[in-house]
């Protein structure tokens, strides 16, 4: 794709990047036929060249952006399946961030829009106010339809996603769990913000099963939220400030103890961690150690199948639908891992069929575009209902939650399972189906 800035523009390091992505682009539109917001739309403005011309009109002219440009980056999901389809090695991602950026800079959203986003960006990294906002959530339940009703779509899926049992506390930091028997590694995990309060069952069964095989995790004193969901919201200062944080936390047990990986069980959290590197690339001060970061950034199944694991004399014999994340599969390629580990300890593993499609989760999403997120949802739902299963499987707690919202098959995390199947306890959900049945 031809393009047209000036040498000014092209000073700025990030407009560099995105130029070099945008010339990268040859038209050939493979990409709109992996996108969910295409395909179910129909729009080529929703669809990522669509998409990508809008943003390189808006970047090479520098203007501000306008309501309709901000309508169709908005509703992009951020899912990255036009970078898995794209035969060009377009960057979609760095360019579509940068997008966010500048619209969060230039634009004046509706005062609702506003509010909401604000509420999000306050509430959802802080596990102690996200505790609250649950407990509330968990309350209003019964008001999501009505809501929904009269227009207030946001509200009621709030309301919708939030789980029917009472969230968890915080998770502590600075914390040690030491190998059991000699120590053969040692590794930090992310406790990060949303995820323990929701389900503090998965880093628990990641822990143990750790420690199990020998290796030593440390949750770094003063680790907090890895700044994804501001950065999905173009936010970027409170992405860099949140990521310097976790930064310096993960550098301090570098430099201390030293860390083998640094392992992630959400992996929308481990797609932004493995690019720290690349968000603080321009910063002198941090660059070097988000490098260092980054290159040690690992899906807790990336590193799970570098152990070698034995599994517990009973053999697993239920059907899984492993759903794969779009920000395991095409955010961070990891596509292999998870089902391998899964298959080798007993369990029978069925892919979803339209697996490259998002489940609508996405981050904030499914609360900030609830009618799409619904649908995308209903579509996975459907594709998975198809294959039966006993139990469906996912590396991400955002998806593990959207799913759950449209299905009574009990949705686990990925490592949950491989922990019951190396002798851990059985996973909730499994317990209760088990009851149910008995
Ligand atoms: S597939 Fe790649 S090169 Fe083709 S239109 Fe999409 S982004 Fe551009
Ligand atoms: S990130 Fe996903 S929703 Fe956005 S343009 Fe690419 S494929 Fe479409």
């Amino acid at each position: 794709m031809q393009t047209s800035f000036t040498l000014a523009q092209l000073a700025d390091p990030q407009t560099a990047v995105s130029e070099k992505i945008l010339r990268a682009c040859v038209h050939c539109g493979f990409c709109t036929a992996t996108c969910p917001t295409y395909a179910l739309l129909g729009d080529e403005l929703d669809s990522p060249r669509g998409r990508i011309y809008l943003i390189k009109d808006m970047l090479e002219n520098d203007r501000p952006a306008t309501g309709e440009v901000v309508k169709h980056i908005d509703r992009c999901l951020s899912c990255l399946a036009c970078m898995t389809t794209c035969p060009s090695g377009v960057h979609y991602m760095h360019l579509v961030d940068h997008a966010r950026e500048h619209i969060e800079d230039t634009y004046k959203r509706p005062l609702a829009d506003r509010f909401m986003r604000g509420l999000l960006a306050k509430v959802l990294p802080n596990p102690s106010l996200f505790r609250l906002a649950m407990v509330a959530g968990w309350l209003g339940k019964p008001f999501a339809t009505p809501l929904r009703a009269i227009g207030l779509d946001r509200l009621s899926a709030m309301l919708r996603l939030t789980p029917a049992k009472m969230p968890a506390p915080a998770a502590e930091t600075g914390k040690v769990y030491p190998a059991q028997g000699p120590r053969r590694g040692r590794v930090a995990l992310l406790a990060g913000c949303i995820h323990p309060v929701l389900s503090p069952s998965t880093n628990e069964a990641a822990i143990r099963l750790l420690n199990r095989n020998g290796i030593e995790v440390v949750v770094a004193a003063n680790e907090a939220c890895c700044g994804s969901l501001s950065h999905h919201m173009g936010r970027e200062a409170e992405a860099l400030a949140f990521a310097k944080n976790d930064i310096d936390a993960w550098t301090r047990e570098i430099d201390g103890e030293g860390l083998d990986a640094i392992l992630i069980t959400v992996s929308g959290c481990g797609t932004t961690v493995k690019d720290y590197g690349f968000m603080l690339r321009t910063d002198s001060a941090y660059a070097e150690k988000a490098a260092t970061v980054s290159a040690r950034a690992k899906d807790v199944t990336e590193y799970l199948s570098t152990l070698n694991l034995t599994p517990s004399p009973a053999p697993m014999s239920l059907t899984i639908a492993y759903h794969s994340a779009c920000s395991l599969q095409h955010g961070q390629k990891v596509v292999r891992e998870p089902k391998e580990l899964l298959s080798k300890f007993g369990f029978i593993v069925k892919d979803v069929p339209e697996g490259h499609l998002c489940c609508g989760s996405a981050g904030t999403y499914n609360i900030l575009q609830p009618t799409l997120a619904d649908r995308l949802r209903d579509r996975k739902v459907a594709n998975i209902e198809r294959l039966q299963p006993d139990v469906i499987a996912a590396g991400n707690i955002g998806c593990i939650t959207q799913i759950a919202t449209g299905t009574d098959i009990p949705v686990v995390h990925t490592v949950e399972l491989i922990d019951w199947a190396t002798g851990g306890p059985m996973p909730e959900p499994l317990r209760k189906l088990q009851a149910l049945s008995a």
